[in-house]
């Protein structure tokens, strides 16, 4: 990993990207993206048709399902997603929110006009199965539930099999946003039941940005025509599309799904998703287990930190400075994420991406010289 991804870190041109996602890709998918592709062509066909089933054989090949993949960033698939397979009319979808990308699933259905409730957990704590089985007895007119799967605003892993066994009790649809989690978490449709998932190119498969997937029943698809808000973000009109001709509806990204076919062929050489999650999930041990060490706080209880990505709190010193600790870390070849939060000052470091522990073991070591150089103490703890 780090051999291959060589432009990368501190020796490079190319600083490490701890910042999911964009993220660190590997070399070898970078440069999967110096040939140029017809989009009609037979070639091109069979890179989408190949893409499109290893992603399926990621929730093992379950015969009901299947991926439409969707042009622009991750947000644009979880709007189609929504605007899809939520019908216009006769629909009451309760979104539970506990940070950034759940309210963002609020506002995309506000804008969509599709009737929806919000349960906002705030940024600490995940929805459980107990209190949505509560609301689902107290309002048999909700029709859906969506719920983000890793919260990357946060890192929190929300119990997603929790929340599906009270969906399907209740009969209502799921619709999960694992945009930062599927690749690396698991899904089996066997054990979580949910009606379709989203994802995209550059999260755990360590694609590069341009395009996102759905995951989503056949039947659900097939029923869904006529039902979208867009044009162009219509996931039936893609679905059908691609079947019939092997082609995406409009533009595809060309370079990015030939980048993605090569992700995922490094993802299956490591394993899959069971290899990945050890990986980040090492990377994350060593990142907390170094920051804590210095002195700092992680925001989130142990039991509900990702693999993904971290957040702790800001230094309580008068000589902290965001802005500064960023551009110190920078010039030792890491950025990282500002936090995202609502109410405490906080900042983000993903664990995910072409990176393994020693990457991480280096970056805590700037992170000790920023520090130094900031003149911010902090109470040591020992590792
Ligand atoms: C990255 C991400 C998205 C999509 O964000 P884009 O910037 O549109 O790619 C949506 N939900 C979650 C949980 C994410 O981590």
């Amino acid at each position: 990993m780090p051999a291959e991804t060589e432009t990368s870190g501190s020796t490079g041109a190319a600083p490490w990207l701890l910042t999911p996602g964009p993220l660190s890709t590997d070399r070898r998918t970078r440069q999967a993206m110096l040939q140029d592709w017809g989009s009609w062509d037979a070639d091109f066909k069979a890179l989408t048709a190949s893409v499109r089933s290893d992603l399926l054989a990621e929730i093992g090949n379950h015969p009901d399902f299947d991926c439409v993949p969707m042009q622009g960033s991750g947000t644009f698939a979880v709007e189609s997603m929504l605007g899809t397979l939520i019908p216009a009319n006769d629909s009451r979808t309760l979104v539970l929110s506990n940070g950034a990308y759940g309210q963002r699933i609020a506002r995309t259905l506000a804008c969509l006009n599709r009737d929806h409730v919000l349960i906002d957990k705030g940024d600490v704590q995940p929805p459980r199965g107990a209190e949505l089985d509560d609301i689902l007895r107290q309002d048999p007119t909700i029709t859906h539930v969506v719920i983000v799967h890793c919260e990357t605003s946060s890192g929190i892993l929300n119990p997603l099999a929790e929340i599906a066994a009270v969906a399907e009790q209740h009969r209502v649809g799921l619709l999960i946003d694992a945009m930062s989690s599927f690749g690396a978490i698991p899904i089996d449709p066997d054990t979580i039941r949910f009606d379709a998932l989203v994802s995209s190119a550059n999260k755990c498969f360590e694609g590069v940005p341009g395009f996102g997937f759905i995951i989503a029943r056949k039947a659900l698809l097939a029923a869904s025509e006529g039902n979208a808000h867009s044009l162009s973000l219509d996931a039936h009109a893609q679905w059908e599309y691609m079947q019939r001709t092997g082609q995406w509806r409009f533009t595809p990204p060309t370079h990015c799904v030939a980048a993605f076919a090569q992700a995922l062929s490094l993802h299956r050489a490591e394993g899959g998703s069971s290899g990945r999650l050890l990986r980040y999930s090492a990377n994350r041990d060593v990142l907390l287990q170094g920051m804590q060490a210095l002195g700092f706080r992680p925001l989130l209880e142990p039991r509900w930190l990702s693999p993904i990505i971290v957040s702790f709190h800001a230094p309580d010193h008068p000589a902290y400075d965001f802005g500064r600790f960023y551009n110190l870390l920078k010039s030792r070849g890491f950025i990282i994420y500002p936090g995202k939060l609502t109410e405490v000052d906080s900042f983000r470091i993903g664990c995910i991406g072409a990176l393994d522990s020693t990457v991480m073991q280096a970056l805590v070591g700037a992170v000790e010289w920023a520090l130094e150089t900031m003149q911010v103490t902090l109470q040591k703890r020992p590792a």
